[in-house]
């Protein structure tokens, strides 16, 4: 990270600024993609700013993981090959068989999988506990055992809402450290690690990346310790994003700000309509008054994000219809692009959890609320329900 980018400037500056000075050489503005696995050293180990092989560091990746850093206001940054690569690392890196992390009730599928079905036969035990209730996460750890509070905040696709600094407070009475899945927030909304938080991990394919081209992950921590362990295991088991998917998050990157700001302004649009459907329900957004967690959301985010769920009346039945019949919002999985995406979670991104304590409702319809103009958003959704008004 450029020193003069790192902690003085904006949120805006630093998305567009930090990690890169243009080039010595050429001046070229944007980081070059280094398309290269090796380095000329000048004599044995003279390594050219300490680049020696790919795997280990790359100017591309440099980049990238310096503006990571400074925007999460984190100690260092590392790039992965996917959200999911990121979230091994940390557990990797920071567990032992026979130890204990506490999960999300309501974990991200993927993250579910990968500490039951990956971690459990490796020998780590995990328990579950909605993020919102603090009184269930502290039941949830072993003193002496628990190293990791795992959470997810909004949450998918209820978008329960964890108290970042009251989470902390409980982990670090027990020892453990407290890990943020940021991916639905984004550091433009919400910065952990400021809030006591001691990692953070991002899926960059969504809202970081922000343009559905390039699946990537990341993990920003705030003191050397961890970022030694980290950065270790990131050489050493490998799962590194290469120089052109990292030009890609990289430039995702830099219009962060003014993207959310606009998924931000839709979805609030997007919310007022369908407050005043008859054929809705429910709607669930953390901007609401009447959300449960919308004290704490408040506190702890700029603003309430891209994500909406709704509740339709007419069960499974007219829930598949409306996803069906949108044409501006795009029927598909995945969240954080700035076109809108359009899904029933029952069916798809939470299937795998029909019939267990984490099922979600069968009329449940979750938008991820992209940038186009908000009229035509709003127009698909009245064609999408309207036809039973
Ligand atoms: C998508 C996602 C992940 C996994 O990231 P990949 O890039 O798909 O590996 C993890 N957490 C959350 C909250 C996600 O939405």
């Amino acid at each position: 990270m450029t020193q003069e980018h790192s902690n003085k400037s904006g949120f805006e500056t630093r998305a567009i600024h930090a990690g890169y000075e243009p080039d010595a050489m050429t001046g070229a503005v944007i980081p070059p993609i280094y398309a290269t696995s090796t380095y000329k050293q000048d004599g044995v180990g003279g390594l050219r700013g300490g680049y020696e092989y790919s795997r280990s560091a790359n100017p591309t990746r440099t980049a990238l993981e310096g503006a990571l850093a400074a925007l999460e206001e984190g100690e260092r940054g590392f790039a992965f090959a996917s959200g999911l690569a990121a979230e091994d690392t940390v557990l990797r890196a920071l567990t032992r068989p026979g130890d204990h992390v506490v999960i999300p009730d309501d974990a991200y599928g993927g993250t579910f999988r990968l500490v039951d079905k990956v971690g459990g036969p490796w020998g780590l035990e995990h328990t579950p506990a909605a993020v919102s209730d603090l009184d269930a996460v502290r039941a949830a750890i072993e003193p002496g055992r628990t190293r990791l509070v795992w959470v997810e905040t909004p949450t998918n696709p209820l978008l329960n809402i964890g108290d970042i600094e009251a989470l902390a407070a409980i982990a670090h009475d027990a020892g453990a450290k407290l890990v943020v899945d940021n991916t639905f927030a984004s550091p433009y909304l919400q910065q952990p690690l400021t809030l006591g938080a001691d990692i953070v991990v991002h899926s960059t394919t969504k809202y970081c990346g922000g343009h559905s081209d390039v699946v990537g992950g990341a993990v920003v921590v705030r003191d050397l310790e961890t970022a030694d362990r980290v950065g270790f295991h990131q050489n050493a088991m490998g799962a590194v994003p290469g120089p052109f998917d990292c030009f890609l998050t990289h430039r995702g990157l830099k219009t962060l700000a003014v993207r959310m700001d606009r998924h931000c302004d839709n979805a609030e649009k997007v919310v007022d309509y369908l407050l005043d459907h008859p054929q809705v329900a429910d709607v669930i957004y953390p901007g609401l008054e009447q959300h449960p967690g919308h004290a704490v959301a408040t506190r702890q985010m700029k603003r309430y994000g891209g994500i909406v769920s709704f509740r339709v009346h007419g069960g499974e039945q007219h829930a598949l219809e409306v996803c069906e019949r949108a044409r501006v919002f795009t029927l598909g999985e995945s969240l954080g692009g700035v076109e809108s995406l359009i899904e029933h979670p029952g069916r798809m991104t939470h299937a795998s959890v029909a019939g267990t304590d984490l099922e979600v409702p069968a009329d449940l319809i979750r938008l991820s609320v992209g940038i186009e103009t908000a009229d035509d958003l709003i127009a698909d959704l009245d064609r999408a329900l309207g036809v039973e008004k």
